[in-house]
C-alpha cells in the first residue's frame, strides 16, 4: 500500500463498493471472526492493523477472537488488549478443541452483517479486507480467498494442490484454495453451516450444495513469523473421507436409499443374471457342480441385500430426525 496511486484506488473506488455489502440482519455490520491457538506473537499486531482498516470501512464493526485452548498467554493478551478496544471480544476455550470448534462457536457468537474469519498468524493480509468486501457486494455470499502466491514449506503447498483438485472435481466447485482461512461470508451463509471434527476445510462447499453463491479471489499470502504452524501433513487421507462425508450429507441426506438401493440394485442385478444362467443350463440338462463365477453370484445377492437393508436402516434414522431439515431460503415476502 506504499504507491499513492494504489491508496488513490483503495479511497475511491475500493472502499465504497465495499462499504455496500455491509447490509443484512446483523447488529453490526462487519465482524472479522480469528480463530487463534498459541498465536501470543501475531495478535496484537493484527488487531491493530484491524482496526485501522475496519475504521475506514464503517463506524459499526467488531473483532472476536476465539481462543482455542491456548497455552503461551494469548488469553492474557487478549484481556488486556479488550480492556482498551471496545470492539474486541474474545471467547477462551478450556481446552485446544480445533479450528472446526472455534469456528464454529465464533459463527455463533459473531454479530455482524458480513463475517470476515481470518488466520491469527498475520499470514493474511488485512489490507484485502476491503476487496473482499467489494466482491461480496457484486452478489456473492461467500468470497473465499486464494492464496495464489504460498509462502508455506513445499511439502504442505504441494500436498494442498492435490486436495484442492480431488476437491474441487468431486464437489463441483471450482475454486483453486479451498481450505484459505480467509474468506467473507454473508451473515446467512455463515450461520447455516454445520461444522463439526475437521470439517473447516469444506466451508465453501457445504455453502455451495445448500446454493449459497460462491466465488474466490486472490489474496496475499505471508510467511509466517510468529509461533508455528498448527496442521501437519498427516491429515490428508482424513481430508479425503471428510469430503465423501460432506457430498454424501449434503446430496443424499433426505433419501439415502435412493443412493444405497442404486448401489444394491447393481449388485443384485449381476447377482441375479449370474443364477439365472445356472438356472438354464440346469434346466436344459446339465449337471451342476460349484464354479467360481457361481459363488461370485451368490455373492454379489448378499451384497445387494446388505446394501438394502443399509438404505432402509438410514432411512429410518433420517425419518426420526425430521423436522431439523435445513432448507437455506433466499428471499421471504
Ligand atoms: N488454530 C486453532 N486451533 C487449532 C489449530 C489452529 O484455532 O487447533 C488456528 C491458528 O491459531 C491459526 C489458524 O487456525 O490462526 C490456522 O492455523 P495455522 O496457521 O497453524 O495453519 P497453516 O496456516 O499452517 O495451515
Ligand atoms: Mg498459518
Amino acid at each position: 500500500m506504499s504507491e499513492p496511486n494504489e491508496l488513490e484506488i483503495l479511497e475511491k473506488e475500493i472502499l465504497p463498493q465495499a462499504r455496500r455489502a455491509l447490509t443484512g440482519s446483523g447488529e453490526v455490520d462487519l465482524s472479522v471472526l480469528i480463530p487463534a491457538y498459541n498465536e501470543v506473537g501475531s495478535l496484537a499486531e493484527l488487531v491493530h492493523r484491524l482496526q485501522d482498516i475496519l475504521q475506514r470501512l464503517t463506524s459499526s464493526w467488531e473483532i472476536l477472537v476465539v481462543d482455542d485452548g491456548s497455552d503461551d498467554g494469548t488469553a492474557e493478551l487478549l484481556a488486556e488488549l479488550a480492556s482498551s478496544i471496545e470492539q474486541l471480544h474474545y471467547v477462551s476455550f478450556r481446552r485446544n478443541y480445533g479450528k472446526s470448534a472455534a469456528l464454529s462457536v465464533g459463527f455463533e457468537k459473531a454479530r455482524g452483517s458480513v463475517i470476515i474469519t481470518m488466520d491469527a498468524d498475520l499470514q493474511d493480509d488485512p489490507d484485502e479486507i476491503p476487496r473482499m468486501l467489494a466482491r461480496l457486494a457484486e452478489g456473492w455470499d461467500l468470497v473465499s480467498g486464494w492464496k495464489q502466491q504460498r509462502k508455506d514449506p513445499f511439502i504442505k503447498t504441494s500436498t494442498s494442490k492435490i486436495f484442492n483438485f480431488v476437491t474441487s472435481r468431486m464437489s463441483g466447485l471450482h475454486l483453486h484454495d479451498f481450505n484459505c482461512g480467509f474468506k467473507a461470508y454473508r451473515r446467512e451463509a455463515a450461520r447455516s453451516l454445520r461444522i463439526y471434527g475437521e470439517l473447516h476445510r469444506y466451508l465453501p462447499v457445504m455453502a455451495h450444495v445448500q446454493g449459497y453463491r460462491v466465488t474466490e479471489i486472490p489474496v496475499r499470502h505471508h510467511p509466517r513469523r510468529h509461533g508455528v504452524t498448527k496442521f501437519g501433513r498427516e491429515r490428508f487421507l482424513n481430508g479425503v473421507f471428510d469430503l465423501l462425508t460432506i457430498l454424501f450429507l449434503s446430496r443424499r441426506r433426505h433419501s439415502p436409499l435412493h443412493f444405497f438401493g442404486r448401489v444394491g440394485f447393481a449388485f443384485g442385478t449381476v447377482g441375479f443374471l449370474i443364477s439365472l444362467y445356472f438356472l438354464v443350463i440346469w434346466i436344459g440338462g446339465a449337471g451342476l457342480h460349484m464354479r467360481p463365477l457361481m459363488l461370485l453370484g451368490i455373492a454379489f445377492i448378499l451384497v445387494a441385500m446388505q446394501f438394502f437393508s443399509l438404505g432402509l436402516l438410514a432411512e429410518l434414522l433420517v425419518s426420526s430426525s425430521h423436522g431439523n431439515e435445513n432448507y437455506q431460503i433466499r428471499i421471504e415476502d
